[in-house]
């Protein structure tokens, strides 16, 4: 199974998702990587040290923008060059048009959504969840090469203790049509810490916060465990937080290692896009609110009450 993994970068920094996903192919055997943009060259190392045995790097003035279509021609070209045949992506918004694109371009099947991978009897599977996340399917392809997208957070970015790669730079040439697009303008959104797509610890606020402006409590105890703030889906459409938070059916779909849910009834259509997290602690007055049905550990109180206390304490067991 010759892999490729694309791993998208922002800045100086490589996506979680995507060394997750490296990691994972290391994992099953060898593995190569491509970084394209600026300042791929200095990510090498990295891919390295999480598995990757070789890595492309093209830091092409073509790919310089974060737009989808010239890196589907980088990635035909290598997968071609590299006689690679299996690509592997870690979901983004860039990385599902590329892999959607890439899947288009070499007429290849593409698996979405997947939280697993495994050999089995030489055969590569892919595990999907399906029936609003209640079971898991095996998926497979038909023909090579075969591509994969993964839900976020499905594995750990943890480094493989791989050596230093082997680095081939690529010199694309591009499709007339892949020039066409050029990104006018782009806004970084602020934010202190990690994005929820890569947070280990996510604490997500629905309308038992009672408004708006208590989502700072949210924020507080996300910021003393080190984690990212979500939010459902009635709250973001009520105004009281961005879309960008909103986690579930129509938003994102997470899985940190722990996800505490403030107020949060527990809706199956937000239940799909969290369920998945490792540990899943719900702060809820109601004690028959759904939230407890799928909680590990379920706390019946008003979180105007307990949310201080719980910050406070974190903050001084870390200090
Ligand atoms: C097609 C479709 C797609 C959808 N997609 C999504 C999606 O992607 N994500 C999503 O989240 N929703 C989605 N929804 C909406 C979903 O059905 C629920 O309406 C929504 O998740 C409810 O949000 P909530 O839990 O914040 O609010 P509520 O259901 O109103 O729950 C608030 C909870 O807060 C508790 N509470 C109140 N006060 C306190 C207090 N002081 N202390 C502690 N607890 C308190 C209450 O007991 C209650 O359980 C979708 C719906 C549809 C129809």
């Amino acid at each position: 199974m010759p892999t490729l993994v694309f791993l998208e970068h922002h800045g100086s920094e490589l996506q979680k998702g995507a060394l997750g996903v490296l990691a994972k192919a290391a994992s099953l055997g060898d593995v190569a990587a491509l970084i394209a943009g600026p300042g791929a060259k200095a990510l090498a190392a990295e891919a390295g040290s999480h598995g990757a045995t070789k890595v492309w790097i093209c830091e092409d003035e073509g790919v310089a923008q974060p737009v989808p279509q010239p890196r589907v021609d980088v990635l035909a070209q290598v997968v071609e060059e590299g006689g690679y045949d299996t690509v592997l992506f870690a979901n983004s918004v860039l990385a599902a048009d590329v892999a959607a694109g890439l899947a288009a371009r070499l007429d290849a099947g593409l698996n979405w959504d997947l939280t697993d991978l495994e050999q089995r009897d030489g055969e590569i599977i892919g595990k999907r969840p399906a029936l609003q996340d209640s079971v898991y399917a095996d998926v497979g392809w038909t023909g090579t090469p075969r591509l994969a997208l993964f839900r976020a957070g499905s594995f750990d970015a943890t480094p493989t203790g791989g050596g230093d790669p082997e680095v081939a730079q690529v010199s694309p040439s591009y499709a007339a049509h892949s020039t066409a697009v050029t990104l006018v303008g782009q806004d970084a959104e602020e934010s202190s810490g990690p994005s929820i797509e890569d947070a280990d610890v996510i604490v997500a606020g629905g309308r038992g916060l009672g408004e708006p402006e208590n989502f700072a409590l949210a924020e507080e105890l996300a910021k003393a465990l080190g984690g990212a703030v979500g939010a459902t889906r009635a709250v973001v459409d009520a105004g009281w937080y961005p879309y960008s938070a909103q986690i579930g059916q129509t938003g994102k779909m997470v899985s940190p290692k722990l996800y505490v849910a403030l107020g949060i009834s527990g809706a199956i259509q937000h239940k799909v896009g969290m369920q998945s997290s490792g540990t899943i602690v719900a702060i809820n007055k109601d004690p028959n609110a759904p939230i407890f049905e799928f909680s590990d550990l379920g706390v019946v109180g008003d979180l105007h009450e307990i949310v201080p206390k719980l910050t406070e304490l974190i903050r001084t067991r870390s200090a």
